[in-house]
């Protein structure tokens, strides 16, 4: 078969990468889609099962910082778009592993820019019709404040430059604007990886994207991160590690809709932009942990909030950010891109997807990730 044309999307066997490939295999059969992924401890094809015998879909097991293979990929696919996700993404490991979190999203990130710019400027039509889209996080925003008008108790009602109304924690937001500020070890690399890209369009004139997206949640996120670990606890009756009092604000998106953010953007994002994604769902992170616990104790037919006595206050993580929260008003007035679920059906579905998926979920927490968590929480 003939393709329309060729995409790699990198760290594609992980958690949001899982969800961007299988968007674009099913929407797109007229392209190829090449998943590249190292496979470490948060890579798993069992996530893309549904998708693995199409046609258009191929996997190819590499490491990102292997200039050599890439090129070679490059050359022999054709390759003319990149959509890249694989990193080192999870803020703990980061802290206790700097180095891997320079060598996987820095060197790994220019590795892939490079060999991208020596094929394409080798061709004939040069960077047309190319395009290099980098995935990075609002935390190299750094943190904001927790300020509220007096004599209101946050969360209050405010008004984006959207000029639509939602609850926030403060005043201020991160907006495409907003200087870089990273304070931890993962976010410094997210930070550094995003410099590079850029430079690669200012120097080298190659077309890049970046887009800076909130914390996302949904199926298949590796039980590290709060609330698939959480759901997976609840249900066992383990207790449930919340760092300092549980104030830190995020702001969540539904993973499925920032892979359709990922391809409205792709399509028609323009060359050397920066886009914000976000949800204006801001949440503390206590609150969440409740709403967990409610949606799983129902779900399992056991009294609601029965299960709040599992809540364990933990030695916050160091360097913890207070808040974030992201303006995603310029994605949606100027490519129409808008969340789709409201936060409680969103957790509803996800609480849902992991109890119905428990298989996943035990082949995920055996081996190496259960030393993990043991170094982390304890036995
Ligand atoms: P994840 O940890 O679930 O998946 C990362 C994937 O990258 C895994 O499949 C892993 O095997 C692969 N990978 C890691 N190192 C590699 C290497 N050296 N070579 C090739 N593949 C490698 O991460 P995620 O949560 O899906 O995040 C994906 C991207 O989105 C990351 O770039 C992350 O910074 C960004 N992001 C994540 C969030 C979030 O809330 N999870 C929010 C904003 C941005």
């Amino acid at each position: 078969a003939t393709f329309q044309r060729t995409i790699v999307i990198t760290g594609g066997a992980g958690f949001i990468g899982s969800h961007v490939v299988r968007l674009f295999v099913n929407k797109y059969p007229e392209y190829r889609i090449i998943n590249l992924d190292k496979l470490t401890y948060a890579g798993n094809l069992a996530n893309l099962k549904d998708i693995e015998d199409r046609p258009n879909y191929k996997f190819v097991k590499m490491d990102i910082c292997d200039f050599e293979a890439f090129y070679r990929l490059m050359q022999e696919e054709h390759v003319d778009g990149i959509i890249h996700l694989a990193a080192e993404s999870h803020v703990d490991r980061s802290i206790k592993d700097p180095f891997t979190f320079a060598r996987t999203n820095v060197m790994g990130t220019l590795s892939l820019l490079q060999a991208a710019k020596l094929y394409w400027e080798s061709l004939p039509e040069k960077y047309e019709g190319k395009r290099f889209y980098h995935i990075s996080t609002d935390e190299v925003y750094g943190a904001l404040e927790m300020t509220h008008p007096e004599g209101i108790e946050p969360p209050f009602t405010t008004k984006a430059s959207s000029g639509k109304h939602h609850l926030a924690y403060g005043k201020d937001f991160f907006y495409e604007t907003t200087k870089y500020n990273p304070h931890s070890p993962y976010s410094a690399s997210k930070a550094s990886s995003d410099h590079f890209v850029r430079a690669y369009h200012d120097t080298y004139g190659m077309p890049t994207i970046v887009t800076n997206c909130s914390n996302n949640y949904g199926p298949y996120q590796f039980p590290e991160k709060l609330i698939p670990l959480f759901i997976n606890n609840i249900r066992h009756r383990k207790p449930l590690p919340v760092y300092g009092k549980g104030e830190n604000v995020r702001d969540w998106l539904y993973v499925e809709d920032h892979a359709r953010a990922i391809d409205v953007i792709f399509h028609n994002g323009k060359i050397a932009e920066t886009y914000n994604i976000g949800g204006f769902n801001e949440w503390k992170n206590i609150d969440i942990i409740k709403v967990v616990i409610n949606t799983v104790d129902r779900l399992l037919g056991r009294k609601e909030g029965e299960d709040m006595d599992l809540i364990t206050y933990v030695t916050d993580r160091l360097g913890h950010d207070m808040r974030y929260a992201i303006d995603s008003t310029k994605l949606q007035q100027e490519l129409g891109w808008e969340p789709s679920l409201q936060f409680e059906e969103g957790i509803e579905k996800t609480v849902r997807w992991y109890l119905d998926n428990q298989e996943w979920m035990d082949n995920v927490t055996s081996g190496d990730y259960q030393k993990y968590y043991e170094t982390m929480y304890g036995k």
